[in-house]
């Protein structure tokens, strides 16, 4: 279980997160809203040791690894903002990569697994991973992510610059992998798609929690809706 209690994240003077705390188990899905610059993407670093955290905590299973780097948090997985892969290396190449350092033995295992899931990377080993549609290159981010095996996967806005159907896809899979008992934590500026997606919701304004509860709950809340979308 991935806990983060008065989480709080500068830079310079800027409040980028001030106070935020939450819990993500196993299966479970959360959802972390909020307009530009509310400290989402903040939020994901600070978790995945990428920016530095000035005060609070971050666990993994009662284990303290606030501010461990991501190649050494064996457990999460991230799928960065905008994919970010070399696009020089083959998607071979990338999936290689993702599973950090393991046996050849693990390594095919995982390959196998992951291409399992994604049949249309199966037919493109070879290719470089910058000449891949948007659709196909967050599909390879997502399973460079799961070649690490990770209990708990963060997806800072996947969907942005998919197609419906891509966005559909990507959605498709994560519910699969919450049945699988991965835990997901998810920024997502499409307010329909991450409420529908989620349990949970947690919603962030200027840095500090200013909503949580259950997206069952946020359905029915008047005026959540105009906050999350900042009208
Ligand atoms: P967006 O939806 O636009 O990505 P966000 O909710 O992810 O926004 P963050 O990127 O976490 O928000 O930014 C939170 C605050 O911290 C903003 O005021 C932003 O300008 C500031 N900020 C983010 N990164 C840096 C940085 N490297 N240096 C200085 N300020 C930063």
């Amino acid at each position: 279980m991935l806990e983060l209690s008065n989480l709080c994240v500068r830079y310079g003077h800027i409040r980028a997160l001030e106070g935020v705390s939450l819990t993500l188990k196993a299966g479970e899905a959360l959802a972390v809203a909020g307009m530009n610059g509310a400290g989402k993407s903040s939020l994901v670093r600070a978790i995945c040791g990428l920016v530095p955290v000035r005060e609070g905590q971050v666990r993994l299973d009662g284990q303290a690894i606030t501010g461990r780097p991501l190649h050494r948090l064996e457990g999460v997985a991230l799928v960065p903002e905008g994919r970010v892969l070399a696009p020089s290396l083959s998607v071979s190449e990338t999936l290689w990569l993702g599973a950090g350092r393991v046996s050849a033995r693990t390594l095919a295992a995982r390959r196998d697994g992951v291409l399992a899931r994604f049949p249309e990377l199966a037919g493109r080993l070879t290719q470089r991973a910058g000449t891949l549609s948007g659709g196909e290159a967050t599909m390879l981010a997502l399973a460079r992510g799961l070649m690490a095996a990770p209990r708990i996967l963060i997806l800072d806005e996947p969907s942005l610059g998919l197609s419906p159907a891509a966005t559909a896809r990507v959605f498709d899979t994560l519910a699969e992998l919450r049945q699988d008992g991965i835990g997901v934590l998810i920024v997502e500026q499409n307010l329909h798609l991450a409420l529908g997606f989620a349990d949970r919701f947690l919603l962030l304004q200027h840095g500090r929690p200013v909503g949580e509860g259950s997206t069952a709950e946020a359905d029915r809340s008047a005026g959540l809706e105009e906050l999350l979308l900042g009208h």
